[in-house]
């Protein structure tokens, strides 16, 4: 059973090539820096040229493995996943990397992203009779490529991407070499690192500093590249295209501040998209305040540019995950009070601007307001160092069905109102591309334009949970 859509796959894939070296190690280690992109469960797969050896469960990266597991997952060649999506889908058969078998061959596939068409091909294989085990996409789109035709793995991998629409970058194991890949808009991030003893691939960069790999480069929207014994091989985009789709979300919000994409380091990027706020929205105030620990960077941008110090007076739990998991409301309300303590000492008598990188539904900002002004804050001015959030996403980032977006029901000042701040201010989307700093046209911001760069299809725009109306808005191109 799917369960509406599929499972959104917002997900950290990783995957490395280097004989001679515990791979399920560096996998595990390299995991940790990805943990972020995905709380809900961890694996891990190798394969030693002869066999493979999997390894998954749910939970934290930390949780996920035993030393007998890492020990059993023998090889010089691995890929790793975290994997985070919503309710409904939090079982264990969906969790990552997918291996599939077909005659004697074999594949484990790593996925961050989803597929608009993932439905299709799944009813596709189930009418092939192939007997599929979850209900995400990764399954779906590992069946493809193994059942793809081709002279090797780089053209059947080739012949998959032309079924497969939407997001997605791959990190996948076949006996013997590691390929990443990327679709064509390079919605996902997906790097290539070195090792003294191999190679390495990646969501982020974070992960390869992690381990002591060396950044070699981004693969290319579109790009195979196959690792094996005979080094590394690429295979670009057959079809030049002018324009790319880079998930402005990642910039925003996603990715981790250290890791850098399109050669933007994104703490430096994020104290721009600060700077830029404090241009379009200041604010008579005597403190910037974060909501740590996404905030931080564009709230030291606000500050330096404003030149109102910045202040800690929220104290985050870190032991708490992201409230945004949490599959229902209450929970997420009541996670957001697990989560934050205030200190008055810093709060007493001063107006407060406070630094949010997004509002999503609106669960974490009203209670953080109310908390500010219980530990003494005089004023709360809202800022927010990205536009208005007024579409679900459905290319990898589980934000909320549009119903469920507080920017799609209510206009700027009804949030400040129902958030309770004295004021509110939102980054323009020309002060985000400033700040950013690279050209529009290479970025996906559908979630806050509407504008999706494939064409989403009518059922899953209404299974999402959306209103009728957002059918008659939706512009692909
Ligand atoms: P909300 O409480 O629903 O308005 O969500 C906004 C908060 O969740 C912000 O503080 C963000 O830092 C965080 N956030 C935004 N988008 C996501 C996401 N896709 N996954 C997890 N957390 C998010």
């Amino acid at each position: 059973m799917t369960d509406g859509g599929g499972p959104r796959e917002a997900c950290g894939v990783f995957g490395i090539y280097a004989p001679g070296e515990d791979v399920a190690r560096l996998t595990f280690f390299g995991l940790y820096a990805l943990q972020h992109r995905g709380q809900e469960s961890a694996g891990i797969a190798t394969s030693d040229g002869r066999s493979f050896f999997l390894s998954r469960r749910m939970g934290l990266v930390s949780s996920a493995f035993t030393e007998e597991d890492l020990r059993r997952l023998q090889g010089f060649v691995a890929i790793g996943h975290t994997r985070y999506s919503t309710t409904g889908s939090s079982i264990p058969v969906n969790a990552g990397p997918f291996l599939v078998r077909w005659g004697d061959e074999a594949i484990a596939v790593s996925h961050n992203g989803n597929l608009v068409n993932g439905d299709d091909l799944r009813r596709e294989l189930l009418e092939a009779g192939i007997p599929l085990e979850s209900t995400t996409d990764t399954e779906a789109l590992a069946w493809t490529i193994l059942r793809s035709t081709g002279r090797d793995w780089a053209e059947r991998i080739r012949t998959a991407m032309a079924r497969m629409v939407g997001a997605y970058s791959l990190a996948i194991l076949t006996q013997d070499a590691l390929i990443g890949v990327r679709d064509p808009l390079g919605i996902r991030p997906l790097c290539l690192g070195r090792l003294d003893t191999g190679w390495v691939i990646a969501s982020e960069t974070c992960a390869l500093a992690t381990i002591g790999a060396e950044f070699v480069r981004e693969i290319e929207p579109g790009e195979i590249v196959v690792i094996d014994r005979e080094g590394v091989a690429a295979y670009p985009d057959p079809v030049p295209r002018p324009e790319h789709a880079m998930c402005v979300f990642e910039f925003i919000y996603f990715a981790r501040p250290d890791s850098a994409i399109m050669g933007q380091r994104l703490h430096v990027v994020r104290q721009r998209m600060g700077a830029e706020l404090w241009r379009e929205h200041p604010a008579d105030a005597d403190l910037i305040v974060p909501l740590p620990d996404s905030a931080v960077p564009a709230a030291i941008g606000y500050s330096l540019a404003s030149g109102i110090p910045y202040a800690e007076a929220l104290i985050k739990n870190r032991y708490i995950g992201r409230t945004f998991i949490q599959p229902d409301q209450r929970l997420r309300e009541q996670g957001v009070k697990l989560k934050f303590n205030a200190l008055p000492e810093v709060l007493e008598g001063k107006r407060v601007v406070l630094v949010d990188d997004t509002i999503v539904r609106g669960t974490t900002s009203r209670p953080i307001v109310e908390l500010l002004r219980q530990n003494g804050a005089r004023e709360v001015h809202m800022r927010v160092h990205s536009p208005p959030i007024r579409w679900p996403c459905y290319l990898g980032v589980d934000m909320a069905t549009r119903d469920e977006l507080i920017a799609a029901r209510l206009s700027v000042e009804e949030i400040g109102r129902a958030i309770g701040a004295d004021s509110i201010g939102y980054l323009s989307l020309d002060g985000l591309f400033r700040a950013i700093g690279l050209p529009r046209q290479r970025f996906c911001a559908a979630c806050l334009t509407g504008r999706y760069p494939v064409p989403v299809p009518p059922e899953r725009l209404l299974r999402r949970g959306s209103r009728v109306q957002e059918l008659a808005s939706v512009r692909s191109s």
